[in-house]
């Protein structure tokens, strides 16, 4: 529920400061807003599949509304809008306990606990390396006031939750077993970007493959293990 509020009553907040003081706005969406998608890959025209009522419809719904206030400033007052839909995006400085797949494996695997798949580890994510969405960022940032998005930015590589979960094991040099958990509900089943729009608008795509964005972000951890004295 939280996170309905903060990215609805944070979206009107903001979007009352820049019409005052005339600023253009970012807003960082989510490829969340396509939910379980039925259309692979997830182009901006693609309107989603969200359950209203599900666990995570909370930060999905959120988002959503999120982008429906920027574009009604947009069209009522002339606000210049960017508006971007991040894809799974990791690297150096994430959270070491947030939950999220890229650092949950390599934590798992640094430390020698069981790599924790959820399901049976077929769903697919593309990740996105943080120096490569940044730049997608500026570049946005720095487009006349025609471009609005909503721009989908993401690294179009997919991979299964387990392919994921190999590697991290292969390059860390880990012991760790795999074990399968419950699948949360409403989990996507597959997601990848579809990038047209970011190459034709911006000029952009990503430069980083994972395997090199991996070796950056294990570095990074294994320094913040030593830190965290957590081995
Ligand atoms: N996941 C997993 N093990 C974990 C954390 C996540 O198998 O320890 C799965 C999760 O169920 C999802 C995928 O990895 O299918 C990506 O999860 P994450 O939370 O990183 O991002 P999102 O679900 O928002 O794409």
């Amino acid at each position: 529920m939280q996170t309905t509020k903060t990215s609805v009553i944070g979206a009107i907040n903001m979007l009352g400061l820049a019409k005052r003081v005339k600023a253009k706005v970012f807003q960082a969406s989510t490829s969340e807003v396509y939910g379980d998608p039925s259309v692979h890959p997830q182009p901006e025209e693609y309107w989603g599949n969200v359950n209203t009522i599900g666990p995570r419809s909370c930060y999905d719904e959120g988002k959503r509304c999120a982008e429906t206030l920027f574009f009604d400033y947009h069209r009522q007052h002339g606000l210049q809008i960017k508006v971007v839909r991040i894809f799974n995006t990791y690297g150096p400085r994430m959270h070491h306990a947030d939950g999220r797949v890229v650092s949950n494996f390599v934590m798992q695997a640094l430390t020698g606990e069981p790599i924790t798949i959820y399901g049976d580890g077929s769903q697919t994510r593309s990740f996105c390396y943080v120096d490569d969405l940044i730049e997608g960022f500026i570049r946005l940032m720095e487009t006349g006031p025609e471009v609005t998005g909503p721009i989908n930015i993401g690294n179009p590589d997919e991979f299964t939750i387990r392919e994921l979960a190999e590697k991290t094991i292969a390059k860390t040099g880990a012991r760790s077993e795999l074990v399968e958990r419950p699948l949360p509900q409403d989990d996507p089943k597959q997601r990848r970007p579809d990038i047209t729009k970011a190459q034709a608008v911006l000029g952009w795509e990503p430069k980083v493959p994972l395997d090199e964005g991996h070796d950056h972000t294990i570095a990074y951890f294994r320094k913040r293990v030593g830190e965290l004295d957590l081995v």
